[in-house]
């Protein structure tokens, strides 16, 4: 499943009513978060928010808070029955004191414990609801100014949210204008907040920065992986794992199995597994998986040996004696519970030679030191590998923070269950539920060497409020370095985004007067023109350094504008098609198709900037289409349908409105008229 879903950078905010669902269930023992990683996750998508000026409303679940139903306090069937097995005279007291534990159990999941933390991580300002959608959290979301943040308190105080119903919905989308869901570890559930929320009619559905990572880095490792590509699966019973199995012996070089459900992958093989966990009626299925990998030519690796015990420790975690047999020879008497010293070495150097790795379930009964050093092994072994590393939430994500790995692995996914569908190639409901990303029209200015800091602070004071609210379309001003700041400074809270002339390819480095991609990204730059025609023709720019500094533009997580375009001599001899191809390939050699989500290309006829010629609507159009085609050769026609593509060259308030209205012209790189407000102005007026 590959998702396209428009984030919250591509609706405008400021100002309005956000409902972000956020997956805040986190664990709690004795009244204190034992790990807050969703929350410290959930965190740049409400910073986001609260920096754009929108009032940010939260909800989450938490737990399963059992007893509550329509948000009253009710003993469940269960203890009705129990109680109801009570002699009469016993009955009373026992309801009584039912009601009573479950009135302590319901608060123990109370959201306010999140609030106090999201207090202490944003240093105050986080106001907690009692309800959800009731008195309380009404008052407070209407008392919200821009900036402001409420928590509503626990979805599941109503039975109705997992029922996914549509009044409870209707209530929850009533209390704001946007939706955002960035709870990515409830995703694979259709209820009222993750996805009932969004079938109310005026309330755009996007997605926050912590989905749009999870589905990117995990899309990508399943649509288009560097390879090797190496998969770990682990866990107790291969009935979890059916459908990830066989969905990754479709995309895997090599599969990996370890965790209890190796013992069935080893009965299917022929082998006799003693006491160890057997799953007699998945033992054909692991044979058809098995046929399959042949097929497909995926290496299937199993334990060679295991590391074996008389009886599952009890407890769990308390002393237990063990041995070590090859995989064949497990004694009638014995059970696996764990891979052995020669697998761990095997499954270490499978993971450590990937260049995509992704891991989830433990290797053995990692709960018991001794039976842990299994997944351990696969732990250090991710951890040391070069490769991109995944890990699938629960227990491997939460073995990699115990062992302290988590910060050498490339991506540890807040979603268990939701990971797992993820790469059983299943829909998530709260995912697909939300709006898909539309090719964006972006207005950008060039200023080239105009402007002092003090004149880019009046121009961008004067111009902020003439295009305040014109959200059809992005709006970037690219400025001198030496400028950058101060317009930042002045744009702030508006929709004006600034960005960069040129960046160097290099970190950093002996190259006087050049600036990198890292330096204008610890500026809060995150647009730069690249390979712009003047740079080509009088600094000795080459498709070979424009494609280094779009790499280095990208890797550093910027948002590129790619020009390119062709000389009058190539247009007037017709080659101009051939010319824009070769460019669009040579500059964006090695650039992946998700990296082309944070490209813009600029088709700049170089005849036509700074000249006053602009080239008619519709060659703009064909050759911009020409360029698109060039996409769809390189990354297909998802990636090229997406691709906003400029034109430039003299565009201005007179011929913006018949350029923009060409199918293939989605928006404009202004150098002349973006120096002056009422032109610039009328430009953006003509991309809404
Ligand atoms: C440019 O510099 O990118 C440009 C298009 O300039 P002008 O609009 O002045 O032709």
């Amino acid at each position: 499943m590959t998702y396209n879903k428009k984030t919250i950078e591509d609706i405008a905010v400021a100002g309005k009513r956000v409902l972000v669902r956020c997956d805040f269930n986190v664990p709690v023992k004795d009244g204190v978060i034992t790990s807050d990683k969703r929350i410290v996750e959930a965190l740049p998508t409400i910073k986001y928010l609260k920096a754009q000026g929108a009032m940010v409303i939260l909800c989450s679940h938490m737990g399963k808070p059992h007893n509550v139903f329509d948000a009253k306090l009710k003993l469940d069937k269960k203890e009705i029955a129990k109680i109801d097995a009570l002699p009469e005279e016993e009955r009373e007291a026992a309801t009584a004191a039912a009601l009573e534990k479950a009135k302590k159990d319901v608060k123990k999941l109370s959201l306010q414990i999140v609030a106090d933390k999201l207090n202490e991580l944003l240093g105050g300002g986080v106001v907690f609801a009692n309800d959800t959608v009731g008195e309380d959290a009404k008052a407070k979301v209407a008392a919200m100014k821009p900036g402001d943040i409420v928590l509503l308190e626990n979805t599941r105080f109503t039975a109705r949210e997992e029922k996914n119903d549509p009044e409870f919905s209707k209530e929850l989308a009533s209390l704001a204008e946007i939706f955002v869901n960035d709870a990515f570890g409830t995703a694979h559930r259709a209820h009222a907040s993750t996805a009932g929320v969004t079938q109310h009619a005026g309330l755009p559905a996007v997605c926050g920065y912590l989905i749009q990572k999870e589905i990117s880095v995990m899309g990508k490792a399943l649509a288009d992986p560097e390879r090797p590509f190496v998969a770990i699966l682990g866990g107790a019973k291969v009935s979890d794992k059916l459908n990830v199995i066989s969905n990754l012996l479709t995309k895997v070089d090599t599969l990996i199995i370890g965790g209890g459900m190796a013992y069935t992958f080893l009965a299917a093989k022929g082998y006799t597994v003693g006491q160890s966990l057997l799953d007699t009626e998945k033992i054909d299925y692991c044979k058809d998986m098995m046929a399959k990998a042949e097929a497909n030519g995926v290496k299937l690796l199993l334990p060679v040996d295991t590391t074996i015990a008389a009886s599952f420790p009890n407890p769990i975690d308390g002393p237990i004696e063990v041995s070590v047999v090859d995989s064949d020879k497990i004694p009638d008497d014995m059970q696996g519970l764990d891979i052995g010293p020669k697998t761990m070495e095997l499954y270490a150097e499978a993971a450590k030679s990937a260049k995509t790795v992704v891991w989830n379930g433990p290797m053995g009964v990692f709960e018991n030191p001794t039976l842990a050093k299994g997944t351990i092994a696969v732990a250090e072994a991710l951890a040391e590998s070069d490769a991109i590393s995944i890990v699938g939430g629960g227990d491997s994500a939460a073995a990699c923070e115990q062992l302290g790995f988590a910060d050498r692995i490339t991506h540890i996914s807040t979603g268990g269950g939701a990971s797992l569908e993820f790469l059983e190639g299943k829909d998530l409901p709260g995912i697909s539920c939300l709006a898909d990303a539309t090719r964006k029209i972006v207005i950008a200015g060039n200023w080239k060497m105009n402007f002092t800091p003090s004149e880019a602070t009046a121009f961008i004071n004067e111009i902020k409020p003439m295009v305040a609210g014109k959200d059809n379309c992005d709006i970037v001003f690219c400025a001198p370095y030496v400028t950058i700041a101060a317009a930042q400074a002045a744009a702030a809270g508006s929709n004006i985004k600034i960005g960069a002339e040129n960046v160097h390819f290099a970190d950093k480095g002996a190259y006087t007067g050049e600036v990198s991609a890292k330096m204008l990204t610890e500026c809060g730059v995150k647009y730069v023109i690249i390979g712009h025609s003047e740079r080509r023709q009088y600094f000795g720019e080459t498709d070979e350094t424009v494609n280094k500094r779009v790499k280095a533009a990208l890797a550093a997580g910027m948002t590129v504008i790619l020009c390119l375009g062709e000389v009058k001599e190539q247009r007037l001899s017709g080659i101009t098609k051939e010319v824009v191809s070769m460019q669009t390939k040579l500059d964006l050699a090695g650039v992946t198709a998700e990296e082309m989500k944070r490209v813009i290309i600029a088709y700049e006829p170089v005849w036509a900037i700074g000249t006053g010629l602009t080239a008619t609507p519709e060659q703009a159009d064909e050759t911009c289409g020409q360029i698109r085609d060039a996409l769809v050769e390189l990354y297909g026609k998802e990636v090229a349908d997406l691709t906003t593509i400029q034109y430039g060259g003299s565009m201005n308030d007179k011929n913006a409105a018949e350029l923009l209205s060409k199918p293939n012209v989605d928006g404009g790189l202004i150098g002349g008229a973006s120096l002056v407000p009422a032109k610039f102005t009328a430009i953006v007026d003509a991309a809404q």
